[in-house]
């Protein structure tokens, strides 16, 4: 697993709350936080800061599509806390001016199977689940957000997770796929915190499947790209919460440790992996371990007042290295 970190910039609110910046990135692999108990130091295999454009930050994701198409099991995931720039950074801001990581792979995705038409004929099709207080909502039922009870997270004879009983969208060009995801995004539950409206407290797992047929062999070779937009991982408290916020904060925070518990296992070569611990880990297992690559961006913010939580998202991300 490779660990990217990437600070979004001050906002201008921020920057007209005269915030102050309390992170530094001294090198490409170093990133300093400043709190209140001191600067803390941690290293990762890329630092991103506002330096880095969008197409940056996609050029490494470049090769896992490709090997997606390979047969690869690929996860590109982003944590952090509410604000931090998640979904800024897998699907882009929310005009779609500077586009993520999906909608950059949907199109590369298919000038990949462009130039290996001539040898493959190839099959895209695509899932798309919110994971919400424990229960796995479909996003592509037509009416807004699917029946949860009749989903199963299942592994095929090969391993590959896929949900039973939910919708898979074929998909033949990357409008397709971006008509997918902005489907399934318009039935994205969204609960309104304190610290940022928009946000939302459930994760975003879309699947996208890729089966490729070798047109002289017929040997058929099966990959998959998941791409997960974590829920915010910020303690509760910060944000005065309600009965309701309370029990999302609960199952948010059971399910980010389950994650960090099975990629430490990983790291650690432990000979058991907890995926079975919470649905989140059910629903990545193909994507973490294994000859999968996994892919992980904590996303933090650099204002002053967050100094706090990027100091715990920096050290749930080392710790997971
Ligand atoms: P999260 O999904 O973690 O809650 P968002 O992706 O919604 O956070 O980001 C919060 C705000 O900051 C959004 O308005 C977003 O457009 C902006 N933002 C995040 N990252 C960047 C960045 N790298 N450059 C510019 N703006 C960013
Ligand atoms: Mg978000």
């Amino acid at each position: 697993i490779r660990v990217y970190c990437r600070v979004r910039p001050l906002s201008k609110t921020e920057k007209g709350n005269n915030n102050k910046n309390i992170i530094q990135a001294p090198d490409d692999y170093t990133v300093k936080v400043g709190t209140k108990k001191g600067e803390k130091e941690f290293q990762f295999d890329q630092i991103f800061t506002e330096q880095h454009s969008q197409e940056n930050v996609f050029e490494d994701s470049n090769n896992l599509v490709q090997s997606a198409i390979d047969g690869y099991n690929v996860c590109i995931f982003a944590y952090g806390q509410t604000g931090s720039g998640k979904t800024y950074t897998m699907i882009g801001d929310s005009g779609q001016t500077q586009p993520g990581i999906a909608p950059r792979a949907f199109q590369r995705i298919f000038d990949l199977i462009q130039e290996n038409k001539r040898k493959f004929s190839f099959s895209v099709s695509c899932y798309m689940l919110e994971l919400y207080n424990d229960k796995l909502i479909d996003l592509l039922v037509p009416s807004g957000g699917g029946d949860s009870a009749k989903l199963d997270i299942k592994k095929d004879k090969r391993g590959m997770v896929f949900i039973q009983g939910a919708i898979v969208n074929e998909a033949t060009n990357p409008e397709d796929l971006n008509a997918i995801f902005t489907k399934g995004s318009a039935n994205r539950h969204i609960a309104s915190t304190k610290m940022n409206a928009e946000s939302s407290r459930s994760h975003l797992v879309i699947g996208v499947v890729l089966e490729s047929t070798n047109l002289t062999s017929g040997a058929i070779t099966r990959g998959k790209l998941s791409l997960v937009d974590l829920a915010g991982s910020e303690r509760v408290g910060k944000t005065g919460a309600t009965a309701d916020q309370l029990k999302e904060a609960n199952s948010i925070n059971k399910s980010l440790s389950a994650l960090g518990d099975v990629i430490s296992a990983l790291s650690s070569e432990q000979s058991f992996i907890p995926y079975r611990n919470n649905k989140l880990t059910m629903l990545m297992q193909d994507s973490l371990g294994g000859n999968a690559k996994t892919l992980m961006f904590v996303n933090i913010s650099p204002a002053d007042y967050n100094s706090e939580e990027s100091a715990t998202s920096l050290t749930y991300a080392a710790r997971v290295k």
